[in-house]
């Protein structure tokens, strides 16, 4: 499969329209290679009604990646229907609400890297066209920005950008592979988060920390616990101190 990247910006305009109508609805849910981020599994795994540990086991799998060590999970392929996604059904994807974040910006790819002058965040985006997607040239007035909105990807994007920047700040204290336990508390706090919360209310899993018990009142709710996840990440890994707001 061959296909074009066009560097484009938030107020680019762009002709495309993705719906039941194209002849080729559904077909970018087949084929999958998905790698799934933790925000992502959160809100799937919401969606379904399942613990992550449950989600986890029956919907992804597991790999690690050569260099880095990090864990990778990607969509278990239905193996009656080829690499097609799990969730995808003849009307369409049946966990829409709470799609990943890859799904949500397809055809947009988007990289991002923090501005040394500003500190904040620059976000880059281009369009990737492939030959079997065929919503290009399909609606017009419409931008990169309105895409984006349409597609309710903000919190997505703002809560994998916390993993890029723990994984690039991995890359650059730790650029060997992540192995053992360290490995498996990268996954357990960011990927097994009922798992995690399990370790953390009854089984001790933070003792030595004093955490406020606003704090620690504020773990049951998902988002919460997975932001807690990522500090607690970095202090294991890299032993950078966590801050507590009470
Ligand atoms: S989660 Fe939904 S949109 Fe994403 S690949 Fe699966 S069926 Fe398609
Ligand atoms: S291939 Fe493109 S237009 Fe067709 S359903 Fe997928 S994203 Fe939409």
């Amino acid at each position: 499969m061959t296909e074009e990247m066009v560097p484009v910006d938030p107020d680019s305009k762009i002709t495309f329209d993705c719906s039941s109508q194209n002849e080729c609805f559904n077909e970018c849910c087949r084929d999958l290679n998905q790698a799934l981020t933790p925000y992502d599994v959160l809100r799937l795994k919401n969606n379904l009604g399942l613990s992550s540990q449950k989600f986890l086991r029956t919907c992804t799998s597991l790999h690690h990646g050569p260099t880095s060590g990090l864990p990778v999970v990607e969509f278990k392929p239905n193996p009656d229907a080829g690499y097609e996604c799990p969730f995808v059904t003849k009307k369409g994807c049946s966990v829409y609400p709470d799609r990943p974040a890859s799904c949500r910006m397809y055809p947009l790819a988007r990289a991002i890297a923090r501005s040394r002058e500003t500190g904040q965040i620059v976000e880059y985006f281009a369009l990737i066209e492939e030959p079997h997607c065929k919503g290009f040239g399909k609606k017009n007035g419409q931008t990169v920005r309105d895409w984006l909105k349409d597609q309710d990807v903000d919190m997505h994007n703002a809560q994998n950008d916390k993993l890029m920047e723990l994984i690039s700040l991995k890359n650059r204290i730790m650029p060997g592979k992540l192995e053992g336990a360290l490995a498996d508390k990268f996954y357990l706090a960011l990927y097994d988060i009922d798992e995690f919360r399990e370790q953390i209310m009854n089984k001790n899993l933070l003792k030595g920390l004093e955490i406020p018990k606003s704090v620690f009142d504020a773990l049951k709710a998902d988002k919460a616990l997975l932001n807690f996840g990522l500090s607690w990440v970095k202090k294991e890994l890299f032993g950078i101190e966590m801050v507590f707001k009470g």
